[in-house]
C-alpha cells in the first residue's frame, strides 16, 4: 500500500545543497528531505580542498576578483549576471558556516585560513591568490556535518533511505515525488507544494572516476523524464589528479601547497602550457596537458600516468625557482610534517591504496571524471527554467551539482562547488519556501505512482536475456573512450550509437532480486537507467558543439567559436528516445569574451 504524506517543501537530498535549503525552507515552511543515503554519507563529505571567497584574509582580495576568474574559468559559457551574484554572497556564506559552528583552519591570529587554488589570481599580478577557505582536506565533511547538526537541532523532518523514482506534476506545476523506502520497498508518495532537487552529479557513468557510487543523476533524469530539458550537459570536468587506475582524488590543494606535476622525462611540463600559473591552471588546461604528454610517449616509463610530487625538497626548489613567498613576505618553503598537518587525508589515501608515502614519493596520477558542469537548469534563485525564454515551473526548484545555473559555464574552478551548494542552496529554500506561503496544495493526479509501479515491474519482470553489471561497463568504457578529455566527430557518433544500443538492451535486463527489504540490486539497476539517460544527452551534445571550449575539448575543433557557440545547449529526451537540442544565450554582464591564457 503506497503511503501519502504531505508537506509545503519536499527537499531531494541530504547533501551540501539540499541540507542548505532545507535549513532556510524550514523556516517558514514544513520541510521534508528525503535522501536515498543516509545525510552525512552524501558526496559534499569528500570534498576535501576548500570553499572559494574571497575574503581577503592574508592578501588583497575581492569578490570582483573571484567573480572574474570564475568567468573566465568558465571560458565565457557561464552566466555572468548569476556568477557576480554568487561571489558576492560566497563572503557572507562563509561567516554563515563559521557561525553555525564549522571548525574552519585558522591563520596565526585566528582568522579563517586561506590557501591558494587553480585559476584563483589576484587579478591585477595575475599570480595565484589565497582564496580558498578550508578545513584542513576535510572541509566537505565538516560543511556536511556542520549543516546537518543545525537540522537537526531545528527539528528537520528526514526520511532517511528514501529514494525518490519520479516527480509528480500537475496542471503544469510541482505537486510532489514518489519514492521507494529502501527499508521496506514499499511506495510512499509525497505530496507538496514544492519540490527541490538536489541530488548530486552523474559521474558515475565514466570508468575512471573520483564520484561516490550513489552519482547516478538520478535528478536530471527523473526531471528529463519530466518533459524538463538538461543544459550543457556536454560540459563534463575531468580533474587532473585521480589516483592512478583507481580514479581517487588526490585534491588541487596538494598543488596549492606546492605540489608539482611532472612527466616521464622529469620535466614540470605545466611550465609549456600555463607559463604564468603552471600548476595552478584550471582543470581543463592541465587534464589536456598531461592526455598530450601522455599521447606523445612522456608518460612515466611510457604509461599512461605522470607524477604529482609534493615531497618537501620538490616543493622548496620550486617555490624558490617561483620566487614564492609567505603572507608575510618571507621565502615559502615547507617541511614534511606541515604538509601532513594540511593534507592528512590524501596522505592517508596514497598509503593505503597505493603504497606510495607522498612525502617521501611522487605520486602517480591521471585525469578523473569529477565534476558536472550540466544539469537542470534554473536560474539564481533556484528556480527550474523550461525553455529558452527563462520559463520557470512553478514549484519546481533545483540547487548544487544537479542544477546548471549556470555558474560554471564550461569548466568550474575547484572550490566553487562548495560555494554554490551553500548559497544557491540557501536561495532555493528561500525561494521554495515563499512560493509554498502563496500557494495550494496542487491537485495530486489519480495514481501519482503508476509510472514507477511501472518502471519497477519492468526491472523485475524482463525478459533477462541482458545483464545490467555487462551493460554497465559498456556504458563507463564508451563514455571514457569518445566522450572524455579529448573527442571526435567520430568518436561522438560511435558513443551515441553506442548509448541507444545500450539503452535498447537495457529493457531486456531481468533484476533477479524480487524481494522487498533493502533491494539494491533493483535500485541500482534503476540507476543505470538513469546514467543511460543522462549519457545520451551528454553525448548527442557533444556530437553538436563543434567547437572547443573549457571541457568539451573537440581534436577537430581545436578552437573556440564565439560567433557561433557562445549559447548553452538544452537537451529534451523524448519519449522515443530522440533528443531534441535548443540553445539559449550566455548572460554577459561586464566581462567580453577574450582569449584564455594561464
Ligand atoms: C572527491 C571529491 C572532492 C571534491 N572536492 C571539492 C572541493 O574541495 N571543493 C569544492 O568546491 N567542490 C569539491 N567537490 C565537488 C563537490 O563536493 C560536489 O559537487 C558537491 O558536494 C555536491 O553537493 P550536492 O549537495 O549537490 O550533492 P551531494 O552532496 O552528493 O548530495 C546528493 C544527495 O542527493 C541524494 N540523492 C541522490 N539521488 C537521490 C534519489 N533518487 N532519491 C533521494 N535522494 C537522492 C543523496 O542521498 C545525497 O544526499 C568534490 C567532489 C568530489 C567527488
Amino acid at each position: 500500500m503506497t503511503q501519502t504524506h504531505v508537506f509545503d517543501v519536499v527537499i531531494v537530498g541530504g547533501g551540501g545543497a539540499g541540507l542548505m535549503a532545507a535549513l532556510n525552507a524550514s523556516r517558514s515552511a514544513k520541510t521534508a528531505v528525503l535522501s536515498k543515503l543516509y545525510p552525512t554519507r552524501s558526496h559534499t563529505g569528500a570534498a576535501q580542498g576548500g570553499i572559494g571567497a574571497a575574503l581577503g584574509n592574508l592578501e588583497e582580495d575581492h569578490w570582483e576578483w573571484h567573480a572574474f576568474d570564475t568567468v573566465k574559468g568558465s571560458d565565457y559559457l557561464g552566466d555572468q549576471d548569476a556568477i557576480e551574484f554568487m561571489c558576492r554572497e560566497a563572503v557572507q556564506a562563509v561567516y554563515d558556516l563559521e557561525h553555525f559552528g564549522l571548525p574552519f583552519s585558522r591563520t596565526a591570529d585566528g582568522r579563517i585560513a586561506q590557501r591558494p587554488f587553480g585559476g584563483h589570481t589576484n587579478n591585477l599580478t595575475k599570480k595565484p591568490v589565497r582564496r580558498s577557505c578550508y578545513a584542513a582536506d576535510r572541509t566537505g565533511h565538516m560543511i556536511l556535518q556542520t549543516l546537518y547538526q543545525q537540522c537537526i537541532k531545528n527539528g528537520i523532518n528526514f526520511y532517511d533511505e528514501f529514494q525518490v523514482l519520479d516527480l509528480i506534476l500537475s496542471d503544469g506545476k510541482a505537486a510532489g515525488v514518489v519514492a521507494v523506502e529502501l527499508a521496506t520497498g514499499e511506495l510512499h508518495v509525497f505530496h507538496s507544494k514544492a519540490v527541490v532537487f538536489a541530488t548530486g552529479g552523474h559521474g558515475r557513468m565514466w570508468e575512471i572516476t573520483s564520484n561516490a557510487y550513489a552519482y547516478t543523476g538520478d535528478g536530471v533524469a527523473i526531471t528529463l523524464r519530466n518533459g524538463i530539458p538538461a543544459e550543457d550537459m556536454e560540459f563534463f570536468q575531468f580533474h587532473p589528479t585521480g589516483i592512478y587506475k583507481l580514479g581517487i582524488l588526490i585534491t588541487e590543494a596538494v598543488r596549492g601547497e606546492g605540489g608539482i606535476l611532472f612527466n616521464g622525462k622529469g620535466e614540470r611540463f605545466m611550465e609549456r602550457y600555463a607559463p604564468t600559473i603552471k600548476d595552478l591552471a584550471s582543470r581543463d588546461v592541465i587534464s589536456r596537458a598531461i592526455y598530450l604528454e601522455i599521447k606523445e610517449g612522456r608518460g612515466i616509463n611510457g604509461k599512461d600516468y605522470v607524477y604529482l610530487d609534493v615531497r618537501p625538497e620538490t616543493v622548496n626548489k620550486y617555490a624558490e625557482l617561483d620566487g614564492r613567498t609567505r603572507p608575510d613576505g618571507t621565502p615559502y618553503r615547507v617541511t614534511a610534517e606541515e604538509i601532513l598537518s594540511k593534507i592528512p587525508d590524501i596522505t592517508d589515501f596514497c598509503r593505503t591504496y597505493l603504497g606510495v608515502d607522498p612525502v617521501k614519493d611522487p605520486m602517480p596520477i591521471q585525469p578523473t571524471a569529477h565534476y558536472a558542469m550540466g544539469g537542470i537548469p534554473t536560474n539564481k534563485y533556484g528556480e527550474v527554467v523550461v525553455d529558452d525564454q527563462g520559463t520557470v515551473l512553478p514549484g519546481l526548484y533545483a540547487a548544487g551539482e544537479c542544477a546548471c545555473v549556470s555558474v560554471h559555464g564550461a569548466n568550474r574552478l575547484g572550490t566553487n562547488s562548495l560555494v554554490d551548494l551553500v548559497v544557491f542552496g540557501k536561495y532555493a529554500g528561500i525561494k521554495a519556501a515563499e512560493y509554498a506561503k502563496g500557494a495550494d496544495l496542487p491537485r495530486l493526479p489519480a495514481d501519482p505512482d503508476a509510472g514507477v509501479r511501472r518502471q519497477l515491474d519492468n526491472l523485475l519482470n524482463g525478459s533477462g536475456r541482458e545483464r545490467a553489471a555487462q551493460i554497465g561497463r559498456e556504458l563507463r568504457k564508451v563514455m571514457m573512450d569518445d566522450v572524455g578529455v579529448f573527442r571526435t566527430e567520430e568518436g561522438l557518433k560511435q558513443a551515441v550509437e553506442k548509448v541507444r544500443e545500450l539503452r535498447e538492451r537495457y529493457k531486456q535486463v531481468r533484476v533477479s532480486d524480487g524481494g522487498k527489504i533493502f533491494n539494491t540490486e533493483l535500485l541500482n539497476t534503476w540507476e543505470l537507467g538513469c546514467l543511460l539517460d543522462a549519457a545520451l544527452v551528454t553525448a548527442v551534445s557533444a556530437l553538436e558543439r563543434k567547437e572547443s571550449r573549457g571541457a568539451h575539448a573537440r581534436e577537430d575543433y581545436p578552437r573556440r567559436d564565439d560567433e557561433n557557440w557562445l549559447k548553452h545547449t538544452l537537451a529534451w529526451l523524448n519519449e522515443d528516445g530522440s533528443v531534441r537540442l535548443g540553445y539559449k544565450p550566455v548572460v554577459i554582464t561586464q566581462y567580453a569574451p577574450k582569449e584564455r591564457v594561464y
